[in-house]
């Protein structure tokens, strides 16, 4: 008789978002971001609190940058993978604009989107850095009281700079110097515990009894876990 092939089922499980707390479900693959925005967030405080432990917070190009980062995050984030711009596009549109800013003639570095996320060849041109951050700030429409959650924004803003300039990390996601070994060893962690609550899953299907191993497996179960919800 054929041996049957057991196939570990797929197990959503309930998370928590390391920027905004709020729940998400992961399959298979471990996040730790409920959503892109969540993760240009917590990459926006680390970038800052960086500049922050070398002195450099109050140097007016990273002001700049900073006051630049945030209208981006109010406005909905960077759609980071719709704004890429192939290598090959770069090039092409450096060349043919000689590497010159296109608004002020000095020399240009920036491949700015004329309007909207195409990449086009006659929807890019050049800008050099200033132009670039001025024309980024002037699209962005000011904060004033009228604009459609203007409390939110606010309290994002206060968020951000609060956990930006805290002397300890307010979050672990925040911790920039530990951010990058630490995400690594928690999603290991969480890749543990998914395989664990597939296995259980599969034993709870095929009607053996896991009661003894699922005590063994749920003590390892990741801390970073909420609960199961099948
Ligand atoms: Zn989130
Ligand atoms: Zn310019």
């Amino acid at each position: 008789m054929p041996r049957k092939r057991l196939e570990l089922p797929r197990v959503p499980v309930k998370f928590f978002c390391f920027n905004c707390d709020g729940a998400f479900t992961i399959v298979d693959q471990p996040k730790l971001f409920c959503s892109e925005e969540c993760q240009q967030e917590a990459s926006f405080v680390r970038y800052f609190r960086n500049c922050k432990s070398r002195g450099k917070l109050n140097r007016t190009d990273i002001q700049m940058a900073f006051k630049t980062r945030i209208l981006h995050i109010l406005n909905g984030g960077y759609k980071q993978s719709a704004r890429r711009i192939p290598l090959a596009t770069r090039l092409q549109v450096s060349g043919r604009d000689k590497e010159t800013c296109q608004k002020c003639g000095n020399p240009g570095r920036e491949i700015d989107h004329i309007h909207g996320d195409s990449n086009a060849l006659n929807n890019l041109q050049v800008l050099c850095w200033d132009c670039h951050i001025g024309k980024t700030i002037s699209n962005s429409k000011p904060l004033t009281r009228e604009v459609l959650g203007f409390d939110d924004k606010n309290a994002k803003i206060d968020n951000l700079r609060s956990r930006t300039e805290s002397k300890k990390p307010q979050r672990i996601c925040d911790d920039e110097k530990h951010w990058n070994a630490n995400q690594i060893i928690i999603k290991t962690d969480i890749r543990r515990a998914l395989y664990n609550e597939r296995f259980l899953a599969l034993g709870r299907n095929e009607g053996i009894d896991i009661s003894k191993l699922e005590k063994d497996l749920v003590g390892t179960r990741s801390m970073w876990m909420d609960k199961i919800t099948t």
